[in-house]
């Protein structure tokens, strides 16, 4: 999503642009890897000493709401966020379950899924979905000491 448009999604809908918020922004988009409330807190907080933790997490929510971010589940616990796509392009990603590095896979296993059957066959209505690969980055392979996968 363009910075432009985010602006703009959050004045439509009554958020002010207040410094907190696109420092926060800031930091999703210069790192496109996805971050936890906490990733986000620590790298403002450090030249940024007014913001809280509190003020993130409540930003976060409502960026979700908004559509502006996506919520992903490594199932470690902590949530991490990033930025959607304006063509509503996504990725998934290989997440490792040691030092919590995620690399972006760019394809979808769920393209080729008849969302339309399924959800016609299941009278459910289907919002969105998830799907991440869990293991052992190459850093901590080596750690570990295994080197053939
Ligand atoms: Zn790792
Ligand atoms: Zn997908």
């Amino acid at each position: 999503m363009q910075e432009k448009n985010i602006l703009d999604q959050l004045r439509k809908n009554g958020y002010k642009i207040t410094p907190q918020r696109q420092e926060i922004l800031r930091t999703l988009q210069t790192d496109p890897r996805p971050q936890s409330a906490e990733d986000i807190y620590r790298k403002i907080s450090a030249y940024y000493p007014n913001i809280s933790l509190d003020t993130v997490y409540r930003n976060m929510a409502i960026l979700q709401e908004l559509g502006i971010v996506s919520k992903l589940n490594f199932q470690d616990g902590k949530n991490r966020f990033e930025i959607n796509h304006a063509d509503g392009h996504h990725h998934h990603h290989l997440v490792c379950i040691k030092c919590g590095d995620a690399k972006v896979v760019d394809l979808c296993p769920f393209k080729s899924l008849d969302k339309t059957k399924l959800a016609k066959e299941k009278k459910f209505e289907i919002l969105g979905h998830s799907f991440e690969i869990f293991g052992h980055c190459a850093a901590c392979r080596d750690k570990l000491g295994k080197h053939e996968i």
